[in-house]
């Protein structure tokens, strides 16, 4: 099969590798797959695989090949991949809690080979079966996306007349918007392009703020103008600079909460005295659970949050779309796809 391969750090290929299998397991073709930030940090080493030759890629959809007797899985099934694999065994695991997992088995695509390949080994469980309305494309969103903007707002307790603010208007961003507002907060996105706001308050975003001269150190102060004084209920950080997490925890209003998604090499600081007077709170959350991902598929069949995507490659142009991620100039979500038969 062909797969992107990260050959060492900074180098990868597209070229032939063994098919994909393993015992227990099920087989998918892949149909669709998301190019995702997170693919950069690791191609960057800012996360390490942990040997090389490695298969980038963790969102997918696609057909069933084989699957297990017994997995309530058939030859042809459409499905999205859920990529955490946990031990099944820990507390967390046993409460549906996957993503935090003590002794996982591991992740595709950041510690077991991704998904970027025409064919994917994953155990059955892990595969969300998508209901008509659900195009490979979406699904493959919402494999990252889309149950990661369900889990933070979840994880957040988003409620209903809130103010919450979206920083960071990528393919994650998109969905929290989406996510946001059909949990009955009004939405607030913070774009660093005129374009990427225009498609935010497409998507559902009630208002726009768009990072100006004074960079996220003037945001804050917009919060706040769009609030009466008041400030967020929520801040969704999936920028995660200095300067911009610092906005964020400066843009709270009481017992407002920063929910920590996105990260850069950079550090948080702010002085507690800055969470203290406010009783803000941190919650942070990473990726989702599998209930988040069925819910994020259920959401996508009830049209409820609509995926946007840019660009469409072919997995021989991966670097390309890599590329254009990296310039920042992505309108939601760059996908590889493969024909069907
Ligand atoms: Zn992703
Ligand atoms: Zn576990």
């Amino acid at each position: 099969m062909k797969a992107a391969v990260l050959e060492r750090r900074g180098e990868f290929v597209v070229r032939d590798v063994p098919d994909a299998g393993h015992d227990g397991w099920a087989l998918v073709r892949t149909r669709a797959a998301g190019l995702c930030g997170t693919e950069l940090h690791i191609i960057d080493a800012l996360f390490e695989p942990p040997s090389y030759p490695f298969i980038i890629g963790h969102e997918a959809a696609g057909e069933v090949v084989e699957a297990p007797p017994g997995s309530g899985l058939a030859p042809g099934q459409r499905v999205a991949v859920y990529n955490m694999i946990g031990c099944g065994k820990c507390r967390w695991c046993r409460s549906g809690n996957t993503q935090i997992c003590t002794n996982p088995i591991g992740q595709l695509g950041f510690t077991l080979n991704g998904t970027f390949a025409d064919l994917v080994a994953v155990p059955p469980e892990n595969l969300v079966p998508l209901p008509d309305g659900v195009s490979f494309e979406d699904a493959a969103l919402l494999s990252c996306a889309g149950m990661t903007a369900v889990h933070a707002c979840r994880l957040a307790d988003v409620a209903i007349g809130q103010t919450v603010v979206v920083n960071g208007i990528g393919g994650v961003g998109l969905m929290l918007v989406q996510v946001a507002r059909a949990a009955g907060a009004r939405v607030v996105a913070v774009a660093d392009a005129d374009d990427k706001a225009a498609v935010a308050e497409q998507m559902g975003a009630d208002d726009a703020i768009v990072l100006g001269d004074g960079g996220f150190d003037a945001v804050p102060d917009h919060i706040r103008e769009l609030t009466g004084g008041r400030g967020a209920d929520h801040f969704f950080e999936l920028v995660g600079t200095s300067a911009s997490m610092a906005a964020g925890i400066r843009g709270l209003g009481r017992r407002g909460t920063f929910v920590s998604i996105g990260y850069t090499p950079e550090q948080l600081s702010i002085h507690p005295i800055e969470l203290i007077l406010s009783e803000a709170r941190i919650v942070s959350s990473v990726a989702a659970s599998l209930v988040d991902l069925e819910m994020a598929v259920q959401f996508a069949a009830d049209g409820r949050i609509k995926t946007v995507i840019d660009e469409r490659y072919p997995i021989a142009e991966v670097a390309e779309g890599l590329d254009r991620l990296r310039s920042r100039t992505v309108k939601g979500r760059n996908v590889l796809v493969w024909d069907g038969d």
